[in-house]
């Protein structure tokens, strides 16, 4: 799995680092989310999906393409 953060979209609900601490870190300053890891390991992929589905900017893509690790 690749996860792709659109910091663009992003408006700092911070729900995705709720969801998925291990995965999303979100700024004290500024509120902004940032990837902690871009390959999270299996154990937390359905978190991460739950972090793309709930977020509300749709600012979070859990891509499982063909050669994705
Ligand atoms: S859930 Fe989405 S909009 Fe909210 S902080 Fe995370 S990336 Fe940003």
């Amino acid at each position: 799995m690749q996860v792709i953060l659109d910091q663009d979209r992003c408006c700092s609900s911070g729900q995705c680092v709720l969801t998925a601490p291990e995965v999303f870190e979100q700024s004290d300053e500024d509120g902004l989310v940032t990837l902690r890891q871009e390959h999270p390991a299996p154990g937390l992929h359905a978190d991460v999906r739950l972090a793309a589905v709930l977020c509300p900017g749709g600012a979070i893509t859990a891509s499982e393409a063909a050669g994705a690790p």
